[in-house]
């Protein structure tokens, strides 16, 4: 920036209220529209996307007041749609960053659930296992004390 430059872009100074003309600058940065600066002043109150943009981003409500700027520079408009594409990308990977950490307990869990269901089986199965061969050995059991009862019989 040169120096020229820089001076015409400074901001107008708010010294004496009876002075001043609050209606042609930039409603954020103050800066005055001339024809020497080139700073070109857009409408801020046509339509309510502005606003509603400058609310979201950085959560200040910019009411249309009379005697107040109704207008908003093309550098505090750039940045302001810099900082919002910055602010929706930052949100939405956030978002998408929980939602993987949220995929991923869910899937832990689910295989944490498959783990334990799985143990459970195989313990259930060994169970039955056991059982079967108890009842085996009873009924093996059972059949010798019978024939040897019926031995005793003879
Ligand atoms: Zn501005």
């Amino acid at each position: 920036m040169s120096e020229n430059e820089g001076s015409l872009t400074r901001r107008i100074a708010f010294v004496n209220p009876n002075d001043l003309d609050l209606t042609d600058c930039c409603r954020i940065c103050k800066c005055r529209a001339t024809v020497e600066n080139g700073i070109k002043l857009r409408p801020l109150f046509n339509g309510r996307r502005l606003t509603r943009i400058i609310a979201n981003t950085v959560h200040i409500e910019i009411k249309d007041i009379q005697g107040l700027p109704r207008f908003l520079c093309e550098k505090c408009l750039n940045i302001l749609k810099t900082f919002s594409i910055f602010q929706v990308d930052f949100r939405r990977s956030e978002e998408e960053f929980k939602m993987a950490i949220e995929a991923r307990r869910t899937y832990q869990m689910d295989t944490l659930m498959e783990f334990s269901t799985a143990i459970e089986m195989e313990k259930q199965r060994e169970n039955d296992q056991k059982n079967a061969a108890l009842v085996t050995n009873f009924l093996k059991k059972a059949k010798k004390t019978s024939k040897s009862k019926s031995k005793l019989q003879n």
